[in-house]
Parts: C-alpha cells; sequence; structure tokens
C-alpha cells in the first residue's frame, strides 16, 4: 500500500531539490512584454548580453545587475523575463510578494537557501525583486532589516563554488537609497526602467493591447489626450507631461475597458486624473 507520505516523497526523488520556477515567473509577466518603446528592445538586450557573459566567460563566474526605476515601470517583468530567456537550469525569483508574514529570520533562510541552492547549478540567474521591500524599508525614521540587509550585501558578493556561475538581478524603486544602504557598489551595472513618456509609446500599448474596436477610435483617443496637453511638443521631449509606468497604464485600460461607451474620455479623465 502506498500511502500519502510515499507519494509525496516519490514526487521530492522525481523534482529535483532545486530548478526551474517556471510557475512564478511566469505570473510576474502574465501580462506580456509589450514592445512600446526602443528602450524596452535596449534593456533586453543587455540583458541577454549578461546572460551570455555568465554562460560564455569563465572570468566572471558572478555578474549583478539592478534594473532601477520609478513603481509600475515595468522592473519586475523586465527581470523576470530576462532570467527566463536565459535558459539556464536554475531560474529563481525572490519576491517579498512571496515572503509576506515571514519573521527577518525566516526571509534571512529563505534568501540565503535560494543562492546555497543555486550553487548547486553550474548556471543560474536569480531574481532579487524589490529589494527595499525585502529589507523593509520604511522612509519614516529610515529603518529597515539590518539581518536581510546584511544577508543581500554578503550573498551579492560571495564568488560561487568553482565551476558555477551566477547572475544575479535585482529591482528596485529606490535607487537613492542603495546607496546610502552600501548595496549600489555590488552591482557590476545598473540600467534604468523609464516609465512611459510619450504618446507614440502609449500608442503602441494601446494598439497591442486592442483596446479601441478601431484605429479611428484610438487615434481620436490620442488626439484628445495631445489636446489636454500630455503630449508635450514633439521637438521636446522633456516638454512631455506625460509620465505613467505601464503597470497602472494596464490597469487604467483595464478599468476604460469594462465600460465600452466613453473608453477614450474615461482614459483620458485617468490619465489626467494622475496628476501629471
Ligand atoms: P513595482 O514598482 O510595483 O514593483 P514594476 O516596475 O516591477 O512595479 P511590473 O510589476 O513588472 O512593474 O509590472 C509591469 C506590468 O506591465 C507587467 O504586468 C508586465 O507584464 C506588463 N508589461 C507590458 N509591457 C511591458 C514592458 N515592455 N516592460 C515591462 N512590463 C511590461
Ligand atoms: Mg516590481
Amino acid at each position: 500500500r502506498v500511502n500519502r507520505t510515499d507519494f509525496m516523497s516519490a514526487l521530492d526523488e522525481v523534482h529535483p531539490a532545486f530548478g526551474v520556477s517556471e510557475e512564478e515567473l511566469q505570473q510576474v509577466i502574465q501580462n506580456g512584454i509589450i514592445h512600446y518603446d526602443a528602450v524596452v528592445d535596449e534593456l533586453l538586450k543587455s540583458g541577454q548580453l549578461f546572460v551570455e557573459q555568465v554562460r560564455s566567460s569563465t572570468r566572471t563566474p558572478l555578474v549583478s545587475i539592478l534594473l532601477h526605476g520609478p513603481p509600475g515601470s515595468g522592473k519586475t517583468a523586465l527581470g523576470a523575463s530576462i532570467a527566463q530567456a536565459s535558459q539556464y537550469p536554475f531560474i529563481k525569483l525572490i519576491s517579498p510578494d512571496n515572503m509576506v508574514g515571514y519573521s527577518e529570520s525566516a526571509k534571512v533562510t529563505a534568501i540565503t537557501k535560494v543562492f546555497t541552492d543555486s550553487y548547486k547549478s553550474p548556471l543560474s540567474v536569480v531574481v532579487v525583486d524589490n529589494i527595499e521591500r525585502l529589507i523593509d524599508w520604511t522612509p519614516m525614521g529610515a529603518r529597515f532589516s539590518n539581518a536581510v540587509l546584511q544577508t543581500l550585501l554578503v550573498l551579492f558578493s560571495r564568488r560561487p563554488p568553482k565551476g558555477r556561475r551566477l547572475l544575479i538581478i535585482a529591482t528596485s524603486s529606490l535607487r537613492p537609497i542603495l546607496t546610502d544602504l552600501g548595496l549600489s557598489e555590488t552591482f557590476d551595472s545598473e540600467m534604468r526602467v523609464p516609465p512611459i513618456s510619450n504618446l507614440k509609446a502609449l500608442e503602441r500599448v494601446l494598439r497591442e493591447v486592442e483596446l479601441f474596436p478601431s484605429g479611428d477610435e484610438r487615434r481620436r483617443a490620442l488626439r484628445m489626450l495631445e489636446d489636454a496637453g500630455l503630449g508635450g511638443s514633439s521637438q521636446d521631449q522633456l516638454g512631455s507631461k506625460l509620465q505613467i509606468g505601464v503597470k497602472k497604464l494596464l490597469s487604467i485600460i483595464e478599468m476604460a475597458r469594462q465600460e465600452p461607451e466613453n473608453v477614450a474620455e474615461r482614459l483620458a479623465g485617468a490619465l489626467m486624473g494622475l496628476g501629471m
């Protein structure tokens, strides 16, 4: 007779102790990657170059990069995409979302375990998502978990054992505090993920998600935004008032979709209500 425990341990034997967390990664890239601007392809391309560097160079067994940018600009999705595209045998996401309710020491243990597991694989990529939330950063009084911070500092600079290679992709919306925390020196490279700040990019997103039944409808909505002054002058992108993370934009779009009449008006209203 096979009981449940036997069955579960049999499963454990089948699955390696470490491996690719397809589900976790899929979840954060749920909405896909929209190529709304050249910068998106540049970021993916840079990520791919680091992936190749770790794969092929014996001189750099440890490479760590930081994706930073305003909230909702797409850091997590981009980091996860780069990781997933690597096709390394070990791909793991460390996310504060999966550590809700963890004590400080439970967090330290969980984070350390991911890295320790990664050292067993010849090639690994670990996405360390949202550093400020991992360390429980509180702007008020500048408090944070020093235990988690120290763990990250150690793991970010620890060379994997001989013959093992590791790519670390970290994300943060609070680039400036990382310097104060002594974390920024640990990264080999930093890449900024900007918000959407021009109507051309906005249009690409709108087209991609097929919010409007026709191109005419879409253009009408964009003209409305332009007339409202959101586009800035085409010569001077700095004059643009549009600043919105793709995450927020997608959620506004889904809200607008709920009410098919006056989609353009609702979208314009929501975008302008952001206080840009
Ligand atoms: P937060 O600051 O809250 O952590 P974030 O910067 O990590 O946010 P994501 O959580 O990655 O942002 O959200 C971006 C969302 O937009 C995801 O649902 C992703 O699938 C979608 N998306 C569409 N196109 C892109 C793109 N070009 N880059 C990144 N994300 C994109
Ligand atoms: Mg994120």
